[in-house]
């Protein structure tokens, strides 16, 4: 029995489980997305919030330059660059045989400085958050101030008298670790059996304590939770239910489009935006999205993807148990070279507040997100780690739809050409080089061009 229920009984009722449970990848258009006039609402959340942490970002910037001299091209703001990829638009459609209308981009998160993945944006805004309110209180700046002093002994002294601590699979631990430390925190991140050894090396190298678990994601974030409840001075970063990680991603948005309009890309109702975010707990795809909600409109279609071995958000949204329900409740082992996306069970607070947002969720094997690490390096020259990679056959889901999709949202062959389709690339700039020589080993070999 799962949830009261037998496997046949929600086969019945939900049929696309079977292909979860079955790790056969496969493809949901979601049937309640709503206009962004009715749904933006669910999220609880405003343009002004995101209003306020841009500002955030951009009065830290001064002391990032400082404390982080690789964030001095952008004056202290972290932001990656979006490219072009036509040639792994061409491999893709002959690898699948679909033809692909229509111009495929890749935001490269994975080189945004500090944390060389997407959690630059969530992960350090939250710490940048707390340290601000810490530093407010404590009457150590005031909001004019240039942030510049907090680069100083007296700053991390300060500082040293707190503690944070955060469950991760990786990435958000680097960010927060990276980030918490600098600043003088006394950092611990509880970490799941997923994270990779270099992960836990470079932070230990940092100063930040790390704690490993043989168990996965979920445990982990407990033993944080754990941790803190029991220490008035220990901020716990929630990565299930925080706000300013939430809103730390949707500041991309505002920078997307200025991006856009500089590389004279139109983007409105003729001219689609489709965008495809590797999901894990939903926090990053999820305040991405929102901010694109706020700053396009019904222009932009978020699309989420995840590992077949990890489908929560899919599962989540589908059968609209969120975060009552884990992959795990169907047998759906949770294991996946995916580091950043082995998340068994999806954020309740990012499902529900977005599930009227989201356009698609589709998974992706293993296998699969290996062949097109190899593809991408290969056509792109660029290096990624396996979960950013699972939003490339976005835009093949979205051709191949058998869903009526495009036709339920109005869009015609004429809107479908002038559209654009932007693959979020969530990291790998820091994988050490004899990893990243395994990764494209393995997918060059699935690929056949070893
Ligand atoms: C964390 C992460 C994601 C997904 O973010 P969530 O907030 O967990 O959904 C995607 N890709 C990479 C590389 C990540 O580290």
């Amino acid at each position: 029995m799962i949830l009261g229920r037998t496997l046949e009984s929600w086969y019945a009722s939900h049929p696309l489980i079977r292909d979860l449970v079955q790790l056969q990848e496969t493809t949901w258009f979601n049937p309640a997305v709503a206009p962004v006039a009715q749904s933006i609402g669910d999220v609880g959340l405003t343009a002004t919030d995101v209003a306020d942490a841009s500002a955030r970002l951009t009065r830290f910037a001064s002391y990032l330059q400082r404390a982080f001299p690789e964030t001095a091209y952008s004056d202290g703001i972290i932001e990656s660059d979006i490219m072009p990829v036509p040639r792994l638009q061409q491999a893709l459609a002959e690898r699948y045989g679909q033809p692909l209308q229509g111009a495929m981009w890749l935001k490269r998160d994975s080189h945004l400085p500090v944390a060389g993945s997407i959690k630059a944006r969530g992960g350090i805004h939250e710490v940048l958050k707390h340290a601000e309110d810490l530093a407010l209180g404590g009457e150590l700046l005031s909001l004019d101030d240039d942030y510049a002093v907090l680069d100083s002994d007296k700053a991390r002294a300060f500082f040293g008298q707190y503690k944070i601590a955060v469950g991760s699979t990786g990435n958000l631990g680097l960010s927060i670790g990276i980030m918490g430390a600098a600043l003088g925190f006394q950092v611990t991140v509880h970490m799941s059996a997923d994270a990779r050894q270099w992960k836990k090396d470079k932070l230990r190298a940092h100063g930040v304590t790390v704690i490993e678990y043989s168990s996965d994601y979920s445990v982990a974030v407990a033993q944080g939770r754990e941790q803190a409840s029991s220490d008035p001075t220990c901020h716990f970063v929630d990565d299930e239910n925080s706000v300013n990680l939430f809103l730390g991603y949707s500041v991309a948005a505002e920078r997307l489009q200025r991006q856009l309009a500089a590389a004279g890309i139109t983007v409105d109702t003729q001219h689609p935006l489709f965008v495809y975010l590797p999901c894990g707990v939903g926090g990053a795809p999820g305040g991405v999205a929102f901010g694109l909600k706020l700053a396009f409109g019904d222009a932009v279609r978020c699309i989420f993807a995840e590992p077949t071995h990890s489908p929560c958000m899919l599962l989540g949204v589908y059968t609209g148990l969120h975060n009552e329900v884990s992959v795990q409740d169907f047998g759906i082992d949770n294991l996946t070279a995916a580091d950043g996306l082995a998340v068994g069970r999806a954020s309740g607070f990012v499902g529900k507040a977005m599930q009227r947002l989201l356009d698609g969720f589709y998974t992706v094997s293993d296998e699969e997100m290996y062949s097109l690490l190899a593809m991408m390096e290969r056509c792109e020259n660029q290096r990624l780690e396996p979960s950013a990679l699972a939003g490339v056959p976005g835009m093949i889901r979205v051709h191949h739809d058998q869903q009526g999709y495009l036709t339920r949202i109005g869009l015609d062959s004429q809107a479908m050409v002038q559209a654009t389709h932007l693959v979020w690339a969530t990291g790998g700039n820091m994988v050490p080089g004899e990893e990243m020589d395994t990764y494209l080993a393995k997918g060059r070999q699935l690929l056949g061009t070893a």
